[in-house]
């Protein structure tokens, strides 16, 4: 049942009806799981789309229980033993789940790459290059046709993507899951079949890495690459898409900003438009060598813990400001006294650190099939955390090639792990550095079990990904 108010008419969009409650009767051909006839009987050349909502609002009955449909229901993974925290805001409640469902995967096809960066994880460890096989990939989906919460699977970790030689096959099976793919590459082996191959299996974004808008800045950063095959290979993917009818795949460029790249910062818009790149993600650099150690361009305040008001570090509120360079020098002088600029982690007060990947429902696979996390966690590497040498020790959970990886995520273990990560009772490493608990993740002085996150700069914002 849906109930249609008339709330008269707007200049923009015409007559306006606000609608109340969900359509009981959606979706049409449903049945009591809340699957589709569609999904029930996929042919080889469709693609599964999860249950989409009309609307998400919810009713309350007599006793004022909250309703979900069984298609909200099944989307958003609840079961009976499903646990909510609500939050009270000043703009209404927040549900979350106590323990969020997988919702994205990240899949690391491949350790190989076609480069030698001065930033890559790879000289500071001494694992084997692997390749993860078509077979234990399909394990995968196989796994993944079980997960209803699933919306994304994406296709990065360390090496690079297009070095794998089923990655356009890989790409063609998420994308029959229903899940929006993506996918970041050094966009050098983007050349016109392998585009074609892409936009043709589905893939919705790419995120094409540059560490310079100068090809002398590019080439320095990572080990001689080509800016100018990049980019002709970028607008290569556009006439291809455009000569298939396609949408996507969207663009979107990373850089990751250090001291010697710093200058070229003000270019990336402009290379932006030129590569017709819809989004641009800066990240800071996780020095892997000692000689990266001092190219940061964050310190002691990158752990600074956020919505704590003092007299001697105020809580500043900025309106929207034009962003021109004669209204932002003297907002940089403002921000300067507090030490850290970049957008808040997470509105929970005093919070030490904020994990997208736990928060946001994220496993992330390595080329071997073994589970972790996150990013952070895949392999075990030497990096520098405000000039501190630390070891990391991988954590996996489980090979989804071996069992359903809805089962390794339902597992008791890694439900407390994220309920501690969620929580982040950890001590602040980043800041602190005062004891040799901080040299590994293995525990720190809180008493917490392997692995710990107080020192993660993934947690601090520091480094992002897309
Ligand atoms: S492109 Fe990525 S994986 Fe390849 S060398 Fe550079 S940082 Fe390492
Ligand atoms: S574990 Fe050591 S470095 Fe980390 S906060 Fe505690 S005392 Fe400081
Ligand atoms: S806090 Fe860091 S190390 Fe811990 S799970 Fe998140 S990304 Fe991984």
């Amino acid at each position: 049942m849906s109930r249609n108010t008339s709330l008269g008419t707007s200049p923009w969009r015409g007559p306006i009806e606000r609608r109340t409650g969900w359509l009981e009767s959606w979706p049409p051909s449903a049945g009591t799981d809340g699957v589709t006839s569609a999904q029930r009987d996929l042919a080889d050349d469709e693609v599964a789309v999860w249950p989409a909502l009309v609307e998400d609002d919810v009713w309350t009955d007599e006793d004022g229980q909250p309703h979900l449909s069984v298609a909200q229901r099944r989307r958003w993974g609840f079961t009976p033993a499903t646990e909510f925290r609500v939050e009270e805001t000043a703009d209404g409640l927040i549900f979350r789940r106590a323990d969020p469902a997988l919702a994205k995967v990240i899949v690391e096809p491949t350790t190989a790459c076609n480069l030698n960066c001065r930033t890559c994880v790879r000289h500071s460890w001494d694992e084997p290059i692997g390749s993860m096989t078509l077979a234990a990939y399909q394990e995968l989906i196989a796994g993944l046709r079980d997960v209803p919460t699933l919306r994304t699977v994406a296709f990065w970790g360390i090496g690079e993507p297009l070095v794998h030689p089923d990655v356009v096959e890989m790409v063609r099976l998420a994308h029959r899951l229903g899940a929006r793919t993506e996918l970041i590459t050094n966009g050098l082996l983007l050349d016109r079949q392998m585009s074609e191959g892409l936009v043709l299996a589905g893939l919705d974004r790419i995120v094409v890495s540059v560490d310079g808008v100068t090809p002398e800045a590019q080439a320095d950063v990572r080990s001689g690459a080509s800016l100018e095959l990049v980019r002709h290979n970028v607008l290569g993917l556009h006439n291809v898409r455009d000569r298939l009818d396609r949408e996507n795949p969207e663009v979107g460029l990373e850089f990751v900003v250090m001291r010697r790249n710093l200058h070229e910062l003000p270019g990336l818009r402009r290379l932006a438009r030129d590569l017709e790149a819809r989004s641009v993600i800066v990240t800071g650099l996780l020095p892997y060598t000692a000689e990266l150690a001092d190219e940061t361009i964050y310190g002691y305040w990158a752990g600074k813990t956020y919505g704590d008001r003092s007299v001697w570090d105020p809580e500043i509120v900025l309106p929207r400001i034009d962003a021109r360079s004669e209204t932002l020098e003297p907002v940089v002088r403002l921000l300067e006294r507090a030490g850290v600029v970049g957008q808040p982690l997470s509105r929970r007060k005093g919070a030490t650190g904020y994990c997208r990947f736990v928060a946001e429902g994220t496993a992330a696979i390595s080329w071997d099939g073994e589970l972790s996390p996150c990013v952070a966690l895949m392999h075990s590497y030497t990096c520098y955390v405000n000039g501190r040498e630390k070891r990391i020790r991988r954590h996996t959970l489980g090979n989804v090639a071996k069992e359903p990886i809805g089962e390794i995520w339902a597992r008791e273990g890694y439900r407390a792990f994220r309920k501690r990560v969620l929580d982040f009772d950890f001590p602040p490493c980043t800041d602190c550095g005062a004891c040799d608990l901080a040299e590994t993740n293995e525990t720190d002085c809180f008493g917490n079990p392997f692995p710990v996150c107080g020192d993660c700069l993934w947690a601090k914002g520091v480094i992002q990904c897309p």
